[in-house]
């Protein structure tokens, strides 16, 4: 079984274990009042920052490591992908990608984007034990939003035959939903989450402060999340670029792992133009942890600029982005 193959099966299977504790429905509020809520704490798998007003911290649930010369693991051209690398400074051969769910508070809303693998695909499943350091219960959180229905984002939704996030509704793209509702291994998942289901598309409000963005080709339905607070915002990404090295510095390389390759290369080329264009705040859940920095534009072509990097972020915080 290809590396493909397994990623798309292990986005189909369900793992295991979960439960969680009980907590009222969120309601509503203006953006801003999170600011009087107990702040995040951070620890090695808890990045807590913030979005303007907003709360948010990257958790960190685990990594994969592929070697860029085995076909089977590494969704990009070998020879490429090797130079592209090296010119990095990665020496080891390897394309590390990191998997760190993000959560948002929004006024009384708790908001986790993405589930994590659950433990798939040889990953920690750290995302539980990340929550917790944060501070926050698996019944306290009001909602999941699903960029996309692969197994690193949709693997953590359960456990223990269980919802893993028993109070929170579960959102995502009509299409997305339609993927997991058809495909025959997602059948308990589908079981256990179409109670808690519900559909959005491009531009719906999730929260006061979050809105869905289309960034269609890695699957159909597959949607970004942009988060604004006063003068600030970022947006999370999805897999419209994987890895921060080469997704980054070659966005027309071909990804074996996008169901609409020239889509998908039209979507990363669009969001690297306008997120330099913009200054946009970016979040890569598949970035170097914690994911949160901004790309730049140099002679020799993209690059990221990871936050608190050695580099100074390029361009002014995003206020003008439409
Ligand atoms: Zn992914």
């Amino acid at each position: 079984m290809t590396f493909h193959a397994r990623l798309a099966a292990a986005g189909l299977m369900l793992a295991a274990l979960g439960a969680g504790a009980c907590s009222p429905e969120g309601g509503r509020t203006a953006e801003g009042e999170a600011a009087g809520a107990e702040p995040i704490a951070a620890s090695a798998d808890v990045h807590a920052f913030r979005i303007g007003a907003l709360q948010a911290a990257a958790l960190r649930d685990g990594a994969l490591a592929l070697p860029a010369n085995d076909p089977e693991m590494s969704p990009w051209p070998p020879a490429q992908t090797a130079v592209l690398l090296t010119t990095a400074g990665v020496q080891d051969g390897t394309i590390h990608l990191s998997i760190q769910p993000l959560l948002v508070r929004d006024g009384e809303r708790t908001v986790l984007i993405d589930a994590g693998a659950g433990g798939q695909m040889g990953t920690e499943n750290r995302l539980p034990a990340s929550l917790r350091a944060a501070g926050v219960e698996p019944g306290q959180v009001t909602d999941v939003l699903i960029s996309h229905a692969h197994g690193d984002h949709i693997g953590g939704l359960t456990a223990g035959g269980a919802l893993a996030f028993p109070n929170a509704t579960i959102r995502m793209d009509a299409a997305t939903w339609e993927e997991i509702r058809v495909e025959p291994r997602l059948a308990e998942l589908t079981r256990l989450i179409t109670p808690k289901v519900q559909t959005f598309a491009a531009g719906a409000a999730i929260t006061p402060a979050i809105t869905v963005v289309a960034l269609p080709g890695h699957t159909a339905g597959h949607s970004g999340f942009e988060i604004a607070s006063g003068e600030e915002r970022l947006l999370y990404i999805g897999d419209a670029l994987h890895s921060s090295i080469v997704s980054v510095r070659a966005p027309e390389l071909r990804n074996a792992w996008d169901a609409d390759s020239a889509m998908a290369i039209r979507t990363r080329a669009g969001l690297l133009d306008r997120g330099v264009r913009d200054g946009l705040r970016i979040y890569g859940v598949h970035f170097p942890f914690p994911g949160v920095g901004r790309f730049k534009r140099g002679p020799d072509g993209f690059s990221w600029v990871p936050e608190g990097g050695e580099v100074a972020p390029a361009g002014p915080v995003a206020a003008a982005a439409e």
